[in-house]
């Protein structure tokens, strides 16, 4: 064989593999939460096969134990299915510095004399730098957390303290905890901003534990200044790591360090000590619900203009429908439908979004409720005949449930703005589109009403299956 004949056998054996890692990512991307996901696992790539062993590096000794410990398997077999061919998986570090926590400095080889001393080396996360407040977009549903967010990234330690953000999975509020430690770390360059998600401060702690090394942990946390701790919830049944939280939690606040906080859930169901919730709940804490159809909307007109796709107005509906209740998931359909159109030199259609997407995002297809659906639960609710919600009658206690029955149309249903206004009674699509903002201006000012339209809306979906 040729120099050249083997180089390029190498090389096509490099790409095999950088597509079986990129598959793994999508994968492992599903499985493990952000924040682990982009420290550990984006970081790490696979540099060699050579024979039947892959070699994968990383700059961490935290990411590669935790790979090493957690994730092997599951990458092996994704890479062996992908290339079709039995394999060993080796994680190694790379040469050079190595970003991992003091806590486990002492684990390492002899190091260079330039290495920062363990109490220098930080114990934060890294940021990702896609997060910023400029591309989140805001709507009625996460605009008290991103205000928040807002002031505390311009007063930090001077507004609330702390701000506690909560909320389903995929819904921002890893996204503006980064934005918050970006415009911190830039604008006041002295403030020391630490991102621990609840997962690594376990981490810390338990191997500070092991390795006697207790008090440089406690010295460490306590030199912070912002403290943005990512899913505490992970906290959860891990006694000894939450008592060493709550404490380190109290020392940070009573220094009048600042601390966000973000979990799935309020503090109020969180199976905490009851000491920490009280201090969370003395707070200020901001709900994210999922985003309303606008809003979706609009996220995805910004994705695809990051992206540089063009997409129509009802591809931009059609997924919006689809994927109602994770960012990410609108995010994942964008990148999946971009791979399709560019792997198959086509352009992003309607029914190629159809074809693609019903596929993968099956299980949360929305359910097909129909116009009368709605109309009937409307009337029920609010008491009004159907006849008068179709009709013409410009009364306060009439036209409020026509506006709503139209809004949720426009959430629920895949009936277009003509088509909705139709449906109530031969509106035009500009009544019909009046209508709904009307409704979201509604719920973005009034609590009470928010969840009394969040509930029939469950209902009515609800109803269907
Ligand atoms: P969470 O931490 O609540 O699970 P993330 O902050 O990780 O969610 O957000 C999931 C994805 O959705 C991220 O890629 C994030 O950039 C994106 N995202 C969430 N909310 C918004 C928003 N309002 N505008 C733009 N992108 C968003
Ligand atoms: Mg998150």
């Amino acid at each position: 064989m040729s120099d050249q004949q083997l180089q390029l056998g190498v090389d096509d054996a490099l790409i095999a593999l950088q597509r079986a890692w990129e598959h793994a990512l999508e994968v492992l991307a599903g499985q493990i939460n952000k924040p682990s996901f982009e420290s550990w696992i984006r970081t790490a790539k696979p540099v060699s096969l050579d024979g039947d062993l892959v070699r994968i590096v990383t700059n961490s000794r935290f990411a590669k134990h935790w790979l090493e410990s957690k994730h092997l398997p599951l990458i092996k077999e994704i890479l062996e299915t992908h290339l079709q061919r039995s394999l060993r998986v080796r994680v190694d570090l790379t040469e050079g510095d190595h970003d991992e926590p003091a806590l486990m400095a002492d684990k390492l080889p002899a190091k260079p004399k330039s290495r920062p001393k363990p109490d220098d080396e930080p114990i934060s996360l890294p940021l990702n730098s896609q997060y910023n407040f400029d591309n989140f977009v805001v709507g009625p549903t996460n605009r008290l957390a991103h205000a928040c967010a807002m002031a505390i990234a311009e007063r930090p330690g001077k507004t609330y303290n702390p701000l506690f953000l909560y909320g389903g999975a995929g819904l921002g509020k890893t996204h503006l905890m980064h934005a918050i430690g970006h415009v911190v770390s830039q604008t006041m360059p002295d403030v020391r901003v630490a991102y621990v998600s609840g997962e690594a401060f376990t981490y810390h702690y338990i191997t500070s534990l092991r390795e006697h090394r207790t008090a440089e942990f406690r010295r460490q946390y306590r030199s912070i200044d912002l403290w943005l701790v990512d899913d505490i919830h992970f906290l959860i049944g891990k006694e000894r790591t939450e008592e060493e939280f709550f404490h380190t939690y109290n020392a940070i606040h009573d220094m009048g360090k600042q601390i966000v906080l973000t979990s799935d859930r309020a503090p109020k169901d969180l199976e905490l000590d009851a000491r920490l919730l009280s201090r969370f709940q003395a707070g200020m804490l901001a709900d994210i619900s999922p985003p309303d159809l606008e809003t979706r909307m609009a996220i995805l007109q910004s994705k695809a203009q990051c992206e540089n796709m063009t997409l129509s107005d009802d591809v931009i509906l059609y997924i919006a429908k689809l994927i109602r209740s994770n960012i990410r998931q609108l995010e994942g359909a964008l990148i999946t439908l971009h791979a399709y159109a560019s792997l198959m030199k086509t352009s992003v259609t309607l029914s190629l979004a159809e074809e693609v997407l019903s596929k993968h995002f099956g299980e949360s297809a929305p359910p097909v409720v129909d116009a009368q659906k709605v109309l009937q639960e409307v009337s029920r609710k609010f008491n009004v005949e159907l006849t008068d919600l179709k009709g013409k009658c410009r009364t306060k206690d009439i036209v409020g449930p026509r506006q709503v029955a139209m809004y949720l149309m426009r959430e629920l249903t895949d009936y277009s703005l003509p088509a909705i206004g139709k449906a109530i009674g031969g509106k035009d699509h500009t009544t019909v589109l009046h209508s709904c903002k009307r409704i979201e201006q509604k719920i973005a000012s009034d609590k009470g009403f928010a969840s009394q339209i969040g509930e029939l809306s469950r209902r009515i979906a609800g109803g269907q299956g």
